[in-house]
């Protein structure tokens, strides 16, 4: 999250491109790098613990849902 954050700072408040040595993606990974502890794995998005696979129920209601948006 808060790589995303720090990427996104870049590229809307300073105007940097998202790739290269010194685009927002690289910024934001050295930013983390100054953090006390470091992130495991910077600028990776790591697996959400205790997130549950929706239900199928939940599964249809939102096809439903994205089908009727999709056809608007
Ligand atoms: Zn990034």
């Amino acid at each position: 999250m808060f790589h995303e954050l720090a990427e996104n700072f870049y590229r809307t408040h300073g105007g940097v491109d998202y790739l290269g040595g010194s685009g927002a993606h690289q910024l934001a990974i050295n930013r983390e790098k100054l953090w006390h502890g470091l992130s495991l794995k910077p600028g990776d998005i790591s697996k959400i613990n205790g997130l549950k696979r929706p239900t199928e129920a939940v599964l249809k209601e939102y096809s439903i849902k994205i089908k009727n948006y999709m056809n608007k």
